[in-house]
């Protein structure tokens, strides 16, 4: 880790928001309070977008909570920390005895630290003894995960460093735009070519455009139509790697069946993409592959569906055809979201896995952990539900009693919201950690106040697999406790011994190395010093010495070293138009905000630039739908309504609408979404449903 010019007073870390986790100081700012500024640092190499410059405003925000709340007569009440941890052990030890262990539900996130995720992890199994433990991850990248992890036998966002980017010929991104959600890796997509793939004319669209690349603009829920669609037409250009095919993968006949039915021109009439662009498109990526290299990447735009692993597979199928993944200088990757929503993954956050990427229901992984721990392998619970399924099950028959959420805002960040706030309203209890107000702790019946990234100590792994350190740079405010020292509270009073809930991230840190060790996950030589000694430490690190920047040069991690083509076909998206609901609602992110936006809208720049949810439409379909700019405008779905503010976009198409999904209250986009899981990462599907649209009041 570059450490950058020295600080007057900085501390040096990284922001508190997305994956790319670049690299800042934060410092006091002139007038009181604090400030961050850019630190060089190669993902961001001295750049930070307008989150990172204004995350210091929430440290000393008045919305800052600072005390334990408990609800009494229905109203949220201050209280000490003793009695409002005295009462959530003493409900889960009632409501565990009455109705067992899965009784008592744990939600947690991809912005938590490496340690906090896998402290949580293990404080569900062992002090909650509960299978019913999984993260708002699942709502991030799980599918494209599984798609890797299928094709390649392991799973990293970026299998390289996003460095070598740069050097690429073409890089073709699929249902991503960060222009807009990571800026500073724009300064990375400089390869002559670069081909977008969205249903929007994105920022990152017009990038490409601006360059003499292009724009692909599927009709949502097209996209692995299209990808299939380019593969064909690499065959066609006699463009396929067939020295790199026979070699170095198995499984391509069997994909080509699937794809050799999605002619250029057939594939047009599925996605509206017109034939003569998928040619020129694969052109540009085969003539890089064969020159400079070439990149697929992929994003939450075509991995968010209800076949969302199906997609990212057909993405990397493309890829593997073209001879990209495991060649220094070109590859495969998928640019995760959350700001760890790498690590958050890895660490048994996951209903299904244990620390190092482990499968719980592998005996050999259950016992390596269990001998970490200090107990016995049968002491470990089984596979839970996915977050989608824990969440629809709250307060139902045989479903949890109680759940406790670190890190995450599910009463706006999951899709069909209005059912889980249902859900959220029907427990016997719901405990919330977190640093302010969000929709879910408004709901909840205790209320932890929690540290920020910048007042703790932790680690953070981004994007590319890399290790990075966030340092604290002041204290917590009074009355505050950070989630490793409310873990380790709650757990010595639910009877655990103290000295397995160690509560300084260091101390995790080393054990949570010594769980991974041996897994596919590896951080047991990922000690901290070395990153404060300056060295890059990409997992797997399972040497003292060792860091694995780019994976797969020598070979892939199934047993014959070879990656997998997985064949895969076109299914339409789970919900169609009709006449009552005629078109097709897609949700994103914006540059201003951040996830369900619990932080950001509680930032004065950003919700003065962004205050409201908008709704982007064609002209056209405003004009038939008797909307006006600036106006506010009802989307009612199959499940629920949302409002916003209409924006007018010529070069939207017209079958489409496009929200935000950064809102609470009567702005939150996913009350409109769809909840059908794609079979395989029991990844929802965010990215398609059906609406109609109206003038309406303001909300
Ligand atoms: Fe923070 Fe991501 Fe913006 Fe970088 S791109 S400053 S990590 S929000």
């Amino acid at each position: 880790e570059a450490a950058g010019p020295a600080p007057q007073a900085g501390t040096a870390t990284h922001c508190p928001y997305c994956a790319l986790q670049c690299a800042m100081y934060v410092e006091p700012a002139d007038g009181g309070g604090w400030a961050t500024r850019p630190r060089d640092f190669p993902v961001n190499r001295g750049g930070l977008c307008r989150k990172g410059w204004t995350a210091a405003e929430l440290l000393s925000s008045s919305e800052r909570l600072t005390t334990p709340l408990v609800r009494r007569g229905g109203e949220l009440t201050e209280a000490t920390w003793d009695q409002a941890l005295d009462l959530v052990a003493d409900r889960v030890r009632a409501l565990r005895a009455e109705h067992g262990p899965d009784a008592v539900a744990v939600f947690g996130s991809g912005g938590l630290t490496n340690e906090k995720s896998y402290l949580l992890g293990k404080f569900a199994r062992l002090a909650l003894g509960t299978r019913m433990i999984d993260y708002n991850g699942r709502f991030c990248m799980s599918s494209a995960a599984a798609a890797s992890r299928r094709a390649f036998g392991l799973d990293r966002g970026l299998p390289f460093p996003v460095t070598d980017l740069g050097g690429a010929g073409a890089v073709l991104l699929a249902g991503a735009n960060p222009a807009e959600t990571m800026p500073p890796l724009m300064g990375h997509l400089t390869a002559p070519a670069l081909v977008v793939v969205d249903p929007r004319r994105t920022a990152t669209a017009r990038v490409a455009l601006e360059g003499g690349g292009l724009h692909l603009a599927p009709r949502p829920g097209t996209d692995t139509a299209l990808a299939l669609g380019l593969l064909h037409a690499a065959k066609l250009e006699g463009l396929l790697d067939d020295g790199y095919i026979a070699e170095r993968t198995t499984g391509f006949e069997a994909a080509w069946r699937r794809a050799a039915a999605w002619w250029p021109e057939r594939c047009e009439l599925e996605t509206g993409v017109p034939a003569g662009q998928i040619r020129a498109a694969v052109r540009l990526l085969g003539d890089a592959a064969r020159g400079q290299g070439a990149y697929v990447l992929t994003g939450r735009g075509t991995e968010q569906h209800a076949k969302g692993t199906d997609s990212a597979s057909a993405w990397i199928n493309l890829a593997l055809a073209l001879g990209l993944p495991g060649r220094d200088g070109s590859g495969w990757g998928c640019l995760t979201g959350q700001g760890n929503g790498q690590g958050g993954r890895e660490h048994g956050q996951k209903a299904d896995q244990l620390p190092g990427y482990r499968s719980i229901t592998d005996q050999a992984a259950r016992e390596h952990v269990a001998a970490v721990w200090g107990v016995d392998a049968q002491e470990i619970p089984g596979a839970g539900v996915s977050a989608f399924e824990l969440l629809e099950s709250l307060g139902t028959g045989a479903g949890p009693k109680a759940m406790l959420v670190f890190g995450s805002n599910p009463a706006v960040s999951a899709p069909h919201a209005s059912r889980v706030r249902d859900r959220l309203g029907s427990l016997d209890l719901l405990v919330v950690a977190d640093f302010v107000m969000s929709e879910t702790a408004e709901r909840a019946d205790v209320v932890l106040p929690v540290a920020q990234w910048a007042e703790e100590e932790g680690t953070m792994t981004n994007l590319e697999g890399r290790l990075l350190r966030r340092r604290r740079a002041m204290d917590p405010p009074p009355g505050v406790r950070t989630d490793l020292q409310v873990l380790a509270d709650l757990a010595a009073r639910l009877g655990q011994d103290p000295a397995r809930f160690p509560a300084e991230a260091d101390t995790v840190l080393a054990e949570l190395g010594r769980a991974s060790a041996g897994g596919a996950a590896d951080y047991s030589g990922a000690a901290p010093e070395r990153i404060e000694a300056g060295e890059e430490v990409h997992w797997p690190a399972p040497g003292p010495a060792s860091s694995t920047p780019r994976l797969f040069l020598d070979g892939f991690a199934h047993p014959d070293g070879r990656a997998r083509f997985h064949p895969v076909g076109h299914t339409p998206a789970d919900e169609a138009t009709d006449t009552d609901y005629p078109l097709v609602v897609t949700t994103g992110r914006t540059m201003g905000h951040y996830q369900s936006g619990a932080q950001t809208r509680r930032i004065g720049e950003l919700a003065q630039a962004a205050p409201a949810a908008w709704v982007e439409v064609h002209p056209d379909t405003a004009a038939r739908h008797g909307l006006a700019a600036g106006e506010w405008a009802l989307l009612t779905g199959r499940r629920g309504t949302m409002r916003a503010r209409v924006r007018l976009e010529a070069s939207a198409r017209r079958d489409t609408v496009f929200v935000p999904f950064h809102y609470g209250g009567a702005q939150t986009a996913n009350d409109l979404t769809n909840p059908a899981l794609d079979p395989v990462s029991r990844m929802p599907e965010f990215k398609v449903a059906a609406v109609r649209i109206e003038p309406a009041p303001a909300p």
